[in-house]
Parts: structure tokens; sequence; C-alpha cells
């Protein structure tokens, strides 16, 4: 139990006796008879002349988690500048377990990864608070079914300086697949615990003077699971933008084919997708009014539970359902990658067949630890030489674009296998330059043939486990591979890859 909660706890428990010496018989059900009034924001109290400060929200958050059972929070990690970042957990009666939060349903508002678009991170505070203090059943109900978590401040440095990007200089919001700053892993941590069945992340256009007063959007990356797709661009358009038109804000989609509303796999609002939940982008116009800004994103995110409320059981199947489907879409080597396009833009760099894993060395195991964890991806040990990252897991698409070398943005480049036999073997190598026999990747098949008969002799004396012979035929594999390269008599692609294997196979007899 955190320090938050007991100090909650006790305050809890003064109540309760004051309650039973002042009303003995009659008890105390509902803690909102508490003659209390529900704390206000410092943006509320000045009514939007200024956001709340950071000391007026650490403050905010411990007031409302004081007085509401149903609010807890914690601390999930500490920005450069050494300021706190919170989650904020609202469930009725009371806010479940984190380990009942992570088997049971939820979903996650975000508010301010650009520390100059303020609203969002308004809305975050008044929606939890208004949650911690409600009487509407709908919501109550909700409440019960699913704990509503909230991040109300990512960049909590940047608010403070009211810059876009962190105390570092970066763009969070283009570090969801890097992981390489604070503040996104800390949410990646939340994300990968939780699994929220919908995230909403909160922006604003801070230049925008209206037109429309809010946009939106939802994961439009290729690779996401279909249904949760198709449900997702259901909430927005059949759903959100009616709802909120009609409360009187002009709305539309965000971005523009290709550009910032695009499949770019490093923002939140794709990750969402490929983390195989629904995420929804708003986008305020910055030059409005501060109050009517809030008021857009509260209708919008209202708008969401809503939604998630009135189609409970369909969201909580699909997000739940997904993981597998994901699994068993990696499975499938006919099916396509796509490392750029999107839903509404044609893709232009496609792996027409998918690779069934990734084979990394060592030192590349070690770089992507954060990754390994940060999205559950599940690995298996290749002869103490490095590790097998299979396509065939609820988290295959992110994994291309972290470990394929086609990939715009990734982090390591590790081998791109198309057989999952004997992974790390001379017999495994051989069926990769099988692959790229098919693929048109040698000149001669006289060459395939001489690469092969090598393969086939490290093969018999890795079995004989031979180390001497083993190393002494790579070295003439090595050899093989450097002549057809120097002669293009081999594709750089494949030559590259195969020379990778060879040193892997390397690293895996060294003496
Ligand atoms: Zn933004």
């Amino acid at each position: 139990m955190n320090h938050f909660t007991w100090k909650k706890r006790l305050s809890q428990l003064v109540i309760v006796m004051v309650m039973l010496t002042l009303f003995p018989l009659t008890g105390f059900a509902e803690e909102n008879d508490i003659n209390m009034d529900p704390p206000l924001t410092g943006f509320e109290q000045r009514d939007g002349e200024t956001w709340t400060t950071h000391e007026e929200e650490i403050e905010f958050l411990e007031e409302v988690a004081t007085l509401s059972d149903r609010v807890s929070y914690s601390q999930i990690g500490t920005t450069v500048e050494g300021r706190p970042l919170h989650l904020v957990r609202v469930g009725f009666p009371e806010p479940p377990s984190d380990e009942d939060i992570a088997n049971g349903n939820n979903m996650l508002v975000i508010g301010t990864q650009h520390g100059n678009e303020g609203a969002p991170r308004e809305m975050a505070l008044k929606l939890l608070r208004d949650l911690a203090f409600t009487d509407d059943e709908e919501r109550l109900e909700l409440l019960q079914d699913a704990t509503i978590l909230f991040i109300p401040t990512a960049n909590p440095d940047g608010r403070e300086a009211d810059t876009r990007s962190n105390a570092e200089g970066i763009d969070i919001n283009r570090e969801h697949l890097s992981l390489r700053t604070l503040e996104v892993q800390a949410i990646a941590s939340v994300l990968d615990e939780f699994n929220p069945d919908i995230t909403v992340d909160g922006h604003e256009r801070p230049r925008a003077s209206g037109n429309p007063d809010i946009e939106m959007l939802w994961p439009r990356n290729l690779n996401v699971d279909e249904q949760l797709r198709s449900l997702n661009q259901e909430m927005v358009e059949d759903h959100l933008l009616p709802e909120v038109e009609g409360y009187g804000f002009s709305t539309g989609l965000y971005g523009t084919p290709g550009g910032a509303g695009g499949g770019d796999e490093r923002i939140m609002r794709n990750m969402l997708g490929l983390r195989n939940g629904l995420g929804l982008l708003t986008e305020t116009a910055g030059l409005q009014e501060p109050n009517y800004r809030v008021d857009a994103q509260m209708r919008t995110v209202e708008g969401v539970l809503s939604f998630y409320y009135d189609r409970f059981e369909e969201i909580t199947s699909a997000v739940s359902e997904a993981p597998e489907r994901q699994a068993s879409l990696g499975n499938e080597q006919n099916q396509p990658f796509y490392l750029d396009g999107a839903d509404n833009w044609e893709p232009t760099n496609v792996i027409e067949k998918k690779p069934t894993g990734y084979l990394l060395t060592n030192v590349q195991v070690d770089a992507m630890e954060k990754h390994m964890n940060f999205f559950s991806l599940e690995k298996e040990n290749v002869y103490s030489a490095g590790e097998y990252v299979t396509m065939s897991q609820p988290k295959m698409g992110v994994i291309p674009f972290l470990f394929d070398k086609r990939a715009t943005y990734n982090e390591v480049e590790g081998i791109a296998l198309y057989n999952s036999q004997n992974v790390g073997t001379a017999t495994n190598m051989s069926l990769l330059v099988d692959h790229f026999a098919n693929e048109n990747a040698f000149t001669n098949t006289s060459d395939v043939r001489t690469l092969k008969m090598q393969l086939t002799a490290v093969d018999r004396f890795e079995k004989k486990e031979d180390t001497s012979k083993v190393n002494k035929h790579l070295n003439g594999l090595i050899d093989l591979l450097n002549y057809q390269s120097d002669n293009d008599l081999v594709s750089e692609d494949a030559a590259e890859d195969l020379m990778k294997y060879a040193l892997f196979l390397k690293e895996k007899w060294l003496d």
C-alpha cells in the first residue's frame, strides 16, 4: 500500500469516528453527504485566467484522494527536473488493487504530453474530480465495471516552462517506440501493466484560432488489428464528432494524409492501436478562450465514457481478443507488414512476406531491455549467443518497427528470419539462403549451391559439436560471402544479413 493510500485511510478513519459519534444509529451511507464541496482546480478558481500550477495540481490530487474513497494515486516516475509523474485511479466504490485493475477493465486519460498545450491537463483534473463526486448512475455503473486511470500531466517540466518538449528539449510524443525519455517510460509502464481498453491522448493546436474547435483521430497505422481500428473509427466518426457538435463545437479529423495525421509508429495515437487498445487523439484550437478549449476536451472525453458504457461488451471483447488475433496474424507469412502508410494513405514501404521473427545478438538484446519489458515482448534464448523474437505474439505490431533494418525508426537491426525451425543453426541459415534465392538476390544459382554446401559442412560439425571444425567451415563461409559480395554476385541486403548470421554462429561456437 502506498503512502497516499495510507494517508487516505487515516483520514477516512477520522471521518468514520466523527460520524459514529454524531450519528451512531443512522451511519454513513453516503460519503458525499458529508458537507464538503469538491475541491476546485487553480484554473477553475481563477475562472480560466491562468492554468493550474504544478503546486496546485499536487495539492488538488491530494485533496480529491483524501475526500473521495473512489480515488487513489501514486507516483509512476520523476522527470529530469525532479517533478513527479502521477497515475490517478478512479473506481467505485473504490479503485481496485493494481493487479485487479490490470486483470479487469480500465480506460486511461493522458493530459498534456506537450507542455504548451494546457487544456487537456485541465480536462483530466476536472474529470477525475467530477468522477470522484458524481451521483450520475450511468457513471457510477461504469466506474464499478471499469477503473478510469489518469496521467493528468504527462510532461510537467514542459508545462512549467510552457514548451512543447520536455526539459531535455525532446518532443516526447515522438518517442513511444524508442522509449528514450523518463516521461514516455512512465507512460509505457502504465500501458504495459494495465492494457487500457481505451486511451485518450489530449493535445492542442497552439497556433490554431479555431476552425474547427476540436479535431480528433484514431490510430491509423496499418498494422493495428482491423477489428479495433474499425471500432475506433466508428467511435470517432459516428459518436464523438456528432455528439461534440451537438454541444456547439465545430469538429474535424486531425492532420493530413502522410503527415501529422498519418501512421507514424512513434506517436502515442498509433502506438495505442499497436498495443491492442482503442485510442483517441484530441486537438483543441489553442488560440481560443481556455475555458472554451477545456469544455471541448471535456465534452469529447465524456463522449468516450458514454461510448465505453454503451458498448462495453463489444469494446472489452474486441480488446481482449486482439492480442490473440495479432499473434496469429504475425504467424501468417503471406500477409504483409506495413512499414509506412495509413488507413487513408497508400503505403510505399511494405514487407510483402512477413518475417517469422528477428534474431538479435546479446549486445542488441541488452540495448533493448526497456523495450522487451515495456512492450512485454516474448523472446527465446538462442544458444546463449542471442535471442529470437517471434512474430507470433500479441505485440507483433511493434516488432518490425523496432528490429527490422528496413523500418525508418528502428532501434537495432536484427536479422529478419523467414523460418522458425532450428533458429541459430547452420540449417536455419541455409533456409535464409533459400529465402534470398527466391527473392532473386543471387546472380548465379551456382553461388547459392556453394553457400549451401558450405553450410551443410558447418551443420555436420555443429551436430558433432566439433568446435574447431565448425569454426574452420564458418571461416570458409565468411570468405565465400566476402567474395560474392565483392564481385556483386549477391545483393547488398542479402550479403549483409547472411554475414551477420555467419558471425552469430561464430559467436555461438566461440572457443
Ligand atoms: Zn500536442
